[in-house]
């Protein structure tokens, strides 16, 4: 071992800090919040109406509709595109999983495609493998914040009329040949999930889209299947955004540019401190636009160990994701499936998402690197 400073568990690292944000703008959502408290107007009012059309124009759409979740916003997105039993939906098997449940729920299958090995995301490559007659639609994530490659995506979807969801949950600001994320496929989908970069105080999600009969659909579907209230045209959810979460995310969305920028700060601390560490890949940049790092994530060899020594030396880290999807019980198994996808399940055995949040302050990165560096010269 090098005679170098020995980090100890002194400074604590968090992976995400929540109340540091809050403390920035604890006044304007004050304000915001009571405002829809004086209101009383708590569904489908005038904050979630405002925020859709922000959305729909930060994302550069013509529309998008709030619901309760980003999981819903992908449901709902689907069964707007007409997916159902029978249908085989093309997702990434590195993912959170609610990217193949959303398919699962509406009695479709989902097939699952590999990722490159330097960015992640998923390659278009293995997506056209596994397109069948059966095939309706693809969904590609922007994970990690990084911009799926989406132009070989889009013509296999022209080429063979499918229809593209872009699952946005991560990546919201992002962009993708000089367009943000969202507004590439025929639908995006974004979730408000609180830990996401524009995080609301609760769940929340929302679809945007330039198809205004896609827009049409959407409204209806989180509505009991009903444009025109009492009068119910098709099979619906009760799947709403409401008007507290509207208020919060609009004070928010002020200010995702200075996060987004921030984050791409810490992410070159971490290139820079990281990138002569032996045993460490620090992440890959596609160059197709702007990333907006919602995890900055290395791979590393052991990664369960290291991920153990840093908890001990004050650094909380993350695994996202540990089994890929293709090998979950409700898939299949583990057994049944391994070695389907190498790429994704070595990604699974190294991929380490370090702590990232507009607010680390440069000391906290300093001390993520040091006790990385000291952990794998163990
Ligand atoms: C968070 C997330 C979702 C689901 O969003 P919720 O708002 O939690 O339902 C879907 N896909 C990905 C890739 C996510 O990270």
């Amino acid at each position: 071992m090098s005679t170098a400073t020995v980090i100890q568990g002194q400074l604590k690292v968090p992976v995400l800090d929540l109340k540091a944000q809050y403390q920035t703008i604890k006044d304007e959502i004050q304000t915001a919040i009571n405002s829809v408290l004086e209101n009383q107007h708590f569904i489908l009012g005038p904050e979630v109406k405002a925020l859709e059309a922000e959305i729909a124009a930060y994302c550069g759409t013509k529309y998008a509709v709030g619901v309760a979740s980003g999981t819903d916003a992908l449901i709902l997105g689907l069964k707007a595109c007409g997916i159902g039993p029978g249908d085989e939906v093309i997702v990434p098997s590195f993912t959170f999983i609610a990217t193949a449940d959303a398919v699962s729920m509406l009695g479709a299958k989902p097939v699952f495609a590999d990722i490159q090995a330097g960015t992640f995301n998923v390659d278009p490559e293995s997506v056209e493998r596994q397109i069948t007659p059966r095939t309706r639609a693809i969904i590609p994530v922007h994970l990690y914040g990084q911009a799926a490659d989406m132009d070989p995506i889009i013509s296999l979807a022209r080429k063979h009329n499918l229809q593209v969801l872009e699952d946005t949950a991560q990546a919201i600001g992002a962009t993708y040949k000089g367009r943000r994320v969202a507004s590439i496929g025929d639908l995006g989908c974004i979730s408000f999930f609180p830990s996401k970069n524009l995080g609301g105080y609760g769940d929340g999600g929302m679809v945007v889209t330039n198809s205004e009969q896609l827009h049409r659909h959407l409204i209806s579907l989180r509505a009991h299947g009903s444009i025109k209230k009492y009068f119910s045209e098709e099979q619906g959810w009760n799947s709403r955004l409401d008007e507290l979460q509207a208020a919060i995310l609009r004070v928010k969305l002020r200010h995702l540019d200075t996060w987004s920028s921030q984050r791409r700060e810490v992410a070159s601390r971490y290139d820079a401190l990281l990138g002569n560490v032996k045993g460490v890949i620090t992440p890959a940049r596609n160059g197709f636009g702007d990333h907006v790092f919602h995890q900055y994530t290395i791979r590393v060899k052991h990664r369960d160990q290291v991920q153990k020594r840093l908890g001990e030396l004050g650094v909380t880290t993350m695994v996202y994701y540990p089994t890929p999807i293709h090998m979950q019980p409700i898939y299949g198994g583990l057994n049944q499936h391994e070695g389907d996808f190498p790429i994704t399940e070595q990604a699974s055995k190294e991929a380490l998402s370090l702590p990232i949040f507009p607010e680390l302050t440069q000391d906290q990165s300093h001390h993520v690197s040091e006790a990385l560096a000291q952990v794998l010269a163990e």
